[in-house]
């Protein structure tokens, strides 16, 4: 791990403040001590503001009041919420924070029976299991579904839980180009001879891995392409979908309602409810045999704690503001209004003349930097400005890919919205990243 960015760090340490305190984290020994002198604590502590309307919070020196446009928070639920917190509270008091057990050792609560059943009927799948983590899902599931004598084809930016989960599994992994469907087929030829049926080929399954919303790239999965070739190849599909579930799609049913994909032909559907549920944890659905395949076999479900009851909650809460069954008609005002939030921010972005890669409708949106070294000039500006972005850079971009990745809320006002255009163009103009002309109207 060190070695990786010692390297880096000479260049870096030129610099200053945020980028550096980042770099500092990470370099470190094998014994996790600190190889330079920096201090302990280095993260400003950001405090929600755009979807917190608590002005009493207490400050402390050390915080600053930020507009947040770093979270993954997309529907707003990660605050108080007038239907779920009352509820969550309620569960804390009859479940308590944690089961202390395993799913199968008496973890298993009224709340995880219905959170599985609602998750299921939500993203349109006859059954689904639920884990405590995110990552943990992709990890620990992967190596279940298949090992040895099995090839996983991923895509080259799936999320670092599906390479370990991958990795972990044993099987033969291949990588096709970021979202390239003439590439996934390119890959699927070399490995199989068209046609053949799925029990007369040299691997034993193959297994196609992709994400609904690419989470650096801001990029929706070409689904429906992708589909088609897995059909064509008889491969199964599995999609990460951390990012879209809850975020896009009519109904909040995430990239296959946006795209007009048929659930039947995504074999494996997961999920985290870190982003749009407000919530922790992660899910699996399926058919009910697969479910039930997970339910005997996954380490993650026989041997971890179960997730947290008001965590569970929280999710099911979220689940049936989304779908109006609070008898309100918010979840479908949040669904709009993140869609509106994001097509507005991203055009207007692109009218400054900065280039932001994705696509409409997805709320994460990257605004290419390109040079590291831009980094902390512009989240430090920002920050200073009371916006707080997250800037993304090597090893989680290439090198010389860096950028600042907005993340865009329902919760967002457009008075929120403004403010923060007016802030990141000054902060574009002084650093230098509007690689496009403006729209004459802006200049
Ligand atoms: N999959 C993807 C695509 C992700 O981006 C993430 C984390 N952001 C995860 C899985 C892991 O989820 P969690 O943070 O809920 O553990």
């Amino acid at each position: 791990k060190t070695n990786n960015l010692q390297g880096y760090a000479p260049i870096c340490l030129g610099l200053e403040d945020f980028y550096i305190r980042r770099l500092y984290l990470r370099i470190q020994d094998c014994f996790g001590r600190p190889i330079s002198s920096a201090p302990d604590a280095w993260f400003d502590v950001v405090e929600r503001y755009s979807n917190d309307n608590n002005k009493t919070l207490k400050r402390t020196t050390n915080i600053t009041r930020c507009l947040n446009l770093g979270s993954y928070n997309y529907l707003g639920f990660a605050a108080a919420d007038e239907y779920c917190t009352p509820r969550v509270i309620e569960s804390l008091k009859r479940f308590s924070p944690s089961t202390c057990s395993t799913r199968v050792d008496g973890g298993t609560t009224t709340l995880h029976n219905e959170l599985e059943e609602r998750v299921a009927d939500f993203v349109k799948k006859p059954a689904a299991i639920v884990f405590g983590m995110g990552y943990v899902t992709n990890s620990a599931i992967l190596p279940v579904l298949i090992g040895k004598g099995g090839l996983i084809i991923s895509d080259s930016l799936n999320h670092n839980s599906i390479v370990n989960g991958a990795r972990g599994s044993g099987a033969t992994i291949r990588v096709f180009q970021h979202n390239t469907p003439s590439h996934l087929e390119k890959v699927l030829r070399e490995q199989i001879a068209e046609g053949r049926p799925r029990t007369h080929r040299p691997w034993k399954k193959i297994i196609v891995i992709v994400e609904g919303i690419y989470s650096m790239e801001g990029e929706l999965c070409k689904l429906p392409e992708i589909v088609a070739i897995c059909k064509k190849y008889k491969a199964y599909v599995y999609l990460d979908e951390a990012h879209s579930i809850g975020a896009v799609g009519k109904t909040g049913r995430g990239v296959c309602e946006l795209l007009g994909v048929d659930t039947a032909d995504v074999d494996v559907m997961m999920g985290t409810f870190t982003k749009s549920f407000g919530s922790c944890g992660g899910y699996i659905a399926g058919s009910k045999e697969l479910i039930q395949y997970l339910k005997y076999t996954c380490p993650a479900h026989l041997y971890a704690t179960s997730i947290s009851p008001p965590a569970a909650q929280q999710i099911i809460s979220a689940i049936k503001v989304i779908l109006g069954e609070d008898g309100s008609c918010r979840g479908a005002q949040k669904l709009a209004r993140i869609r509106e939030n994001s097509n507005f921010f991203r055009s207007e972005l692109q009218k400054m003349g900065f280039e932001v890669i994705g696509d409409n409708d997805s709320p994460v949106m990257p605004i290419m930097l390109y040079n590291p070294a831009k980094i902390p000039a512009f989240s430090r500006e920002c920050l200073r400005q009371k916006v707080a972005v997250v800037t993304v850079a090597f090893p989680a971009t290439p090198l010389l890919l860096a950028r600042a990745r907005i993340c865009i809320s329902a919760s967002h006002s457009r008075e929120d919205l403004i403010r923060a255009l007016e802030v990141i163009s000054q902060v574009g103009d002084l650093v230098g990243i509007k690689y496009f002309p403006a729209e004459p109207h802006k200049q």
